[in-house]
Formats: C-alpha cells, sequence, structure tokens
C-alpha cells in the first residue's frame, strides 16, 4: 500500500490543512441528527478533500465514537471506510459518470434504508462534471432528502456548480497547503517509517509538490528507498527536478547579471522538454538557502542581502505569472532580462554610504550615456518575437494590444522602431506620447535596448 493510502488522516485531528481542520472539528461536538446532511467541498487536487469526506462519514458511522467526538477508527465501520469498503458510503466519480441515470440510479436507492450502518453516505466527487439533468435529478433528491441520507460533494471547479446546489450544503473551501503545512504532513510520515531526511530536503519536496499533499507525499515515497541520509541534493537528483549543475549555472549567471548566459540556459532546458515551473522552484529554494545563510552574516558570495531578495521577488512573481502565460517560459524569460539590467551599483554605492540623491544623478547619467541601440535588435528578431511583445504588453494595455495585432513592425534601423498601421485612427492611438513611450520601455525590457518608436501608414 502506498504511503499516501496508509497515512490517509483517520481523525479530524490530524488533518494538516489547519482551517478546515479546526472548521470541522467543530461538527465534532454535535449530535448527529443536527449535523448538516449536505456537504460541499471545493479546491484544488490533492488538497485533501477526499480525505475530509472520508472523515465525515466516520463522523456519521462510528460506532464506538471517542470522548471527543471523534471516530475511533477501529470499529467495523471505521475501518470499512477507511478502506473504500463500507456498503453504506457510496463513492461516485462524476468524471466518469456524468449520466443522468446514475443520479436517477442514486435517487431510487436512496429511499432504501441503509443495510448495516445507521447512515446512508454518499461521497459525489467531480461533482461539477454532472449533467444539467443529473444536476437537477440531484437537487431534487437535495431538496427532501430521506432522513437517514447524507450527501459530500466534492469539486475542484466551484463555479461550475449550480448556486441551488451550493446553497442547500455546508460549502468549505480548501485552500491550496501551505509549505509549512506539507511539511506536517510530511513530518508525520517520517517519524512513523522512521526515514533519514534532513529539513531541507522536506522543505525542496514540499515546494515542489506546489501545495498538493498527494504529490508531495508520493515525492517523499519515492525518495524514502534512497540507502543512507537524504538532503536537498539527493532530493532534486532523484526526482529529477532538474540537474544540479545547470541550476548552479543558471544561479551564477545570475549572480553574473549575465542576461545572455541565463536566456541560453533557460532555451537549452526547454530544448530538452525540462519543466520549468519545477526548474524555478529548485532554483528559487536554492536562492531560499543562500538567504537564510546570508542572515546569518556568512558568506553567500557572489551574492548579497539585496541581490538575493531582489532576485527571489522577481523570480517568484515569474512563478506566479508562469500560470497564466500563454508561453510557459515567458516570465521567467523576462525576469532574468529585468534583474540583469538592473545596475548593481545601486547596491555597492549603498553599502559604501553614498546618499540617495548622488546615487539618483549617477543613475541618471548612466541612462543617458545609455547607447540609444547596440544594434542587437533586428527587424527579424521583432517580427519573430511580435506575438511574445504583444503578450508582455497585454497587463499594461488591453487596447493598444489589440491595435497592435492588426498592424506590423516595419524597421528597426538607427534605435528607432517603426511599427506600420494600416487604419489612421490606429496610427493616432500608437502615436500618442505616452504609448510610443510604453511601447519603447516594453521593448527595453524584452530585448533590453533603448529605442525610440515611430508609427507610419501603410497601404494594406
Ligand atoms: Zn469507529
Amino acid at each position: 500500500m502506498s504511503f499516501y493510502r496508509i497515512y490517509r488522516p483517520q481523525v479530524f485531528e490530524e488533518l494538516d490543512n489547519i482551517r478546515v481542520r479546526e472548521t470541522l472539528r467543530m461538527l465534532l461536538a454535535k449530535e448527529k441528527k443536527d449535523l448538516p446532511h449536505a456537504y460541499l467541498f471545493s479546491g484544488p487536487r490533492g488538497t485533501g478533500k477526499t480525505t475530509a469526506a472520508r472523515l465525515i462519514a466516520k463522523l456519521f458511522q462510528c460506532e464506538k465514537p471517542q470522548k471527543n467526538g471523534e471516530p475511533c477508527g477501529t470499529c467495523d465501520q471505521c475501518k470499512a471506510i477507511a478502506a473504500g469498503r463500507a456498503v453504506d458510503v457510496i463513492e461516485i466519480d462524476a468524471a466518469s459518470n456524468t449520466g443522468v441515470d446514475n443520479i436517477r440510479d442514486l435517487r431510487e436507492k436512496i429511499i432504501l434504508a441503509p443495510s448495516v450502518a445507521k447512515w446512508k453516505i454518499y461521497i459525489i466527487d467531480e461533482v461539477h462534471m454532472l449533467s444539467t439533468g443529473a444536476f437537477n435529478a440531484l437537487l431534487k433528491t437535495l431538496e427532501e432528502p430521506p432522513s437517514h441520507a447524507v450527501f459530500i460533494l466534492a469539486t475542484t471547479d466551484v463555479q461550475k456548480v449550480p448556486i441551488t446546489i451550493q446553497s442547500r450544503a455546508l460549502h468549505l473551501a480548501f485552500s491550496k497547503p501551505s509549505p509549512e503545512e506539507i511539511i506536517a504532513a510530511l513530518t508525520r510520515i517520517v517519524e512513523k517509517e522512521t526515514i533519514a531526511i534532513e529539513k531541507d530536503a522536506l522543505r525542496l519536496l514540499a515546494v515542489a509538490s506546489d501545495g498538493s499533499f498527494r504529490d508531495a507525499v508520493k515525492f517523499l515515497e519515492q525518495v524514502s528507498f534512497h540507502k543512507g541520509n537524504i538532503n536537498a541534493g539527493v532530493v532534486s537528483q532523484l526526482l529529477s527536478l532538474s540537474d544540479e549543475q545547470v541550476t548552479n549555472a543558471f544561479l551564477d549567471a545570475l549572480a553574473k547579471r549575465n542576461a545572455k548566459e541565463a536566456l541560453d540556459i533557460i532555451g537549452k532546458l526547454i530544448a530538452d522538454g525540462k519543466d520549468m515551473k519545477t526548474f524555478l522552484v529548485v532554483s528559487l529554494s536554492r536562492l531560499e538557502l543562500l538567504l537564510l545563510t546570508s542572515v546569518e552574516n556568512k558568506p553567500t558570495d557572489p551574492w548579497n542581502k539585496d541581490s538575493l531578495c531582489d532576485a527571489i521577488r522577481k523570480l517568484s512573481s515569474a512563478y506566479a505569472e508562469m500560470r497564466s502565460s500563454s508561453i510557459v517560459q515567458l516570465p521567467l524569460e523576462l525576469a532574468v532580462v529585468e534583474y540583469c539590467n538592473e545596475k548593481d551599483l545601486r547596491f555597492k554605492n549603498y553599502e559604501l554610504g553614498i546618499k540617495k540623491e548622488e546615487l539618483q544623478k549617477i543613475e541618471k547619467q548612466k541612462s543617458e550615456d545609455d547607447p540609444p541601440s547596440m544594434g542587437l535588435l533586428t527587424l527579424d528578431k521583432l517580427t519573430e518575437c511580435w506575438k511574445d511583445f504583444l503578450e508582455a504588453l497585454k497587463p499594461y494595455n488591453h487596447s493598444v494590444v489589440g491595435v497592435l495585432r492588426s498592424s506590423r513592425p516595419k524597421a528597426v534601423s538607427g534605435g528607432i522602431v517603426t511599427i506600420e498601421a494600416f487604419y489612421t485612427f490606429h496610427q493616432e492611438k500608437l502615436s500618442e506620447p505616452k504609448t510610443k513611450e510604453m511601447l519603447a520601455n516594453a521593448i527595453k525590457k524584452l530585448f533590453g535596448e533603448k529605442v525610440a518608436v515611430e508609427v507610419v501608414l501603410g497601404k494594406k
């Protein structure tokens, strides 16, 4: 049996999601007849919805509840529910049984009294997958449920559950567990299985599982076969999170603010089909370790506290943006370019104690000294990256992106990017000084070059 099944929380006390645990524990003190008879658990996969559903089932069915109301875990009902073979606890996966028939079937059978236990409990997983007809049938059942029936509905997409159903159930939203909550869950297993694993390694597992208890426990099980002490290095190797050396090279390039080198590494990882989110998680947890070291005033060359904070902040927001980006690696690439473009000078000068005004003067001078263009950006490159460029602009201005979609880059020369619009009002819109400035800034961010933007009217 897998760790996940063996160590599924068997009593409410063991639920690792703190908010869920505290809410559900309030149910323990109640008389069974006073408990809600319909529950709706929503939240991302792997957050413990099914586990909580089975606990509710035990709460109703346990033959010898403990003094504090917790199910005993040892009676026939508790054991049968834990093993998923209790006859009066019916689990339906709506993702595979979407038809009205199943719910009709449910409506017919639900009238019959439970065969062994006191209650008849229906756990309907992925309830949002039910067809409209099936939802209507379910609603009718919920409106007039037989007194022995309990419904626990679980879903990863609560928006798709009709409000009429939501309002008839006790709704509990399961949020993604924090790394600390996952670490608590893993520690429980580590202690029982006596696995020799270091704290850093547990943390890496927690972070890599991206808020899924199930994935974290699976990862732990995978690395538990390792002979000897398990540290963070062993974890990233065993889970092939990404090549240790590649991560080191990437962070090294970042520390040196060498954008080209860092982008080359990203490009290679993508060509190799590596998962960029995992790569980023590993890089971030490495930076986190460095940050903790720096707080203890130990050497972290070539990083310092400020550069670490800055890099962590930029890479973390890139991670958050990856979810919604149509080009997965783009937020990471942007973060790299942004980070590398920043003048390290600023930090050094702060350390030397130069006053802020003087610093601003230096920065202003530097930006004036910036050559208008280094000639690396070409029309071909801009045309090739036009879609990425539009994507990068989206958060700033949707309507400009719309206009740009029907325009095209025409020329790149002498530090001037010429854009060709095909309607007068498009040309006017893009020629507004604010818009031109925004476009120039976006080009600088994306390609690292300072340019001026011109807009001309072309013929279709
Ligand atoms: Zn029991």
